[in-house]
C-alpha cells in the first residue's frame, strides 16, 4: 500500500518525529533524554499518561524555530515516502514559543517555510492546526487560541485540542473555541479515545466542532453512531495508535470497520507514527488484513478526508484530482 495516495488528517508534528531525529537534537544541544529510547533506539512508554512524560520529554529538545524547520521537513519527507499527498498536521503553540504570539509567529513561518520547500521536492501538501493542551487548562488554551486567531490564513486553517481526555470538560474551553471560530478557523476535537461516547457528545454541543479526534467510543452507543453517520461528523480515526495504547486489544477489535459498515465517515491517521511504532503503509496494510478493505476502500476514506480537510477549495480540487487517479 505503500504507494497508494493517501489523505491524512490527523499528525502531531513533535509526535512523528523520527527517533534519530531528536537523538541527534539531543546530541547537539547535550541533552541527556535516555529514557525517552528503549534498548532498541524507539520511544519507550508504559501506558497514555507515561506516554504523555516521554513525549514531552522528547519535545524538550525542540527549542527554535529553526528545529522546527527541521523538523517538518523530516517529517514530511517520511509521510511523502509512504504515499501521502495531503496532511494536516497539529501545532503547539505552548512548546513552539511558550505561547508568545510574536515568538509563535517565527516558528510558524520556519514550518510553513520547510512545508514549502517539501511540497516542491516531494509533491506533499500540508496544512496547519493548532492544538491547544488539553490538561495545561482552559488559561493556557486561551493564549494559545489567541496564538491561532491571530496567524489565522490560507496555511493556519484549523484549531483543536489534544492532550489528556481526562484533564477538565470541554465546555471549559468553548470561550477558545469561540475566538478561533471567529478567526474563521474550522474546529476539531480530541474526544471518544479515552472518554466514553458522552465526550464525543460534549466535545460537538459544547464547542461546536466538525470533526473529531479518534472518537471510536463512540461505538459503545448505536444511537450515537446512528447519529454521527447522518449528521456526516467526521473521525479522524488512528487504529495503530489505539492498538499501542492499549483502547483495543487488537486490530481485530478496533471498531473501525463496524463504524465504516454503519456509514459513519471515518478516516485514517497515524497520530504519532514513532511512538506507535507505526506508518501510514502499516496502517493501511493492517486495516486490509484485519477487515479485508480493498483499494476501492480506501479510496472513499482518502475522498472523505479530502472533503473533510480545512483547506481551500482549490487545494481540495488538486487533492481529490490526485486521488481520482488511483487505479482501482
Ligand atoms: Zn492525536
Amino acid at each position: 500500500m505503500r504507494d497508494f495516495p493517501k489523505v491524512e488528517l490527523h499528525l502531531h508534528l513533535e509526535g512523528a518525529a523520527p527517533p534519530a531525529f531528536i537523538r541527534g537534537l539531543a546530541r547537539e544541544k547535550n541533552m541527556d533524554i535516555s529514557g525517552v529510547f528503549d534498548e532498541h533506539g524507539n520511544y519507550a512508554f508504559k501506558d497514555f499518561w507515561h506516554f504523555l512524560k516521554v513525549y514531552e520529554a522528547a519535545t524538550s529538545t525542540l527549542q527554535t524555530a529553526e528545529d522546527y524547520h527541521r523538523l517538518t521537513l523530516a517529517v514530511l519527507e517520511e509521510s511523502a515516502a509512504h504515499g501521502v499527498i495531503y496532511t494536516e498536521s497539529f501545532l503547539s503553540p505552548d512548546f513552539c514559543g511558550g505561547r508568545d504570539v510574536g515568538a509563535w509567529r517565527e516558528y510558524l513561518h520556519a514550518i510553513r517555510d520547510a512545508a514549502d520547500q517539501a511540497e516542491k521536492s516531494h509533491g506533499i501538501i500540508m496544512r496547519g492546526v493548532v492544538t491547544c493542551i488539553r490538561h495545561f487548562g482552559p488559561e493556557k488554551a486561551k493564549e494559545t487560541a489567541l496564538c491561532a486567531a491571530e496567524t489565522a490564513g490560507d496555511w493556519l486553517t484549523g484549531f483543536g485540542i489534544a492532550g489528556d481526555e481526562t484533564a477538565g470538560k470541554p465546555k471549559d474551553f468553548a470561550y477558545s473555541f469561540d475566538m478561533a471560530r471567529e478567526a474563521g478557523l474550522r474546529l476539531t476535537a480530541h474526544a471518544g479515545e479515552w472518554g466514553g461516547p458522552q465526550s464525543v457528545r460534549d466535545a460537538l454541543n459544547d464547542l461546536g466542532v466538525e470533526r473529531i479526534g479518534h472518537g471510536v467510543r463512540v461505538a459503545e452507543d448505536p444511537a450515537l453512531v446512528e447519529e454521527l453517520a447522518e449528521k456526516e461528523v467526521v473521525l479522524e480515526v488512528c487504529p495503530g495508535s489505539n492498538v499501542a495504547l492499549g483502547v483495543y486489544p487488537n486490530w481485530r477489535a478496533h471498531p473501525i470497520g463496524m463504524l465504516f459498515d454503519k456509514g459513519v465517515k471515518v478516516t485514517v491517521s497515524t497520530d504519532d507514527p514513532p511512538f506507535f511504532h507505526t506508518t501510514m503503509t502499516d496502517e493501511y496494510d493492517r486495516l486490509s488484513d484485519t477487515f479485508d478493505w480493498d483499494d476501492g476502500v480506501f479510496k472513499t476514506l482518502n475522498t472523505i478526508a479530502a472533503n473533510a480537510a480545512f483547506c481551500d477549495e482549490k487545494t481540495r480540487a488538486n487533492v481529490l484530482e490526485r486521488l481520482e487517479k488511483t487505479d482501482d
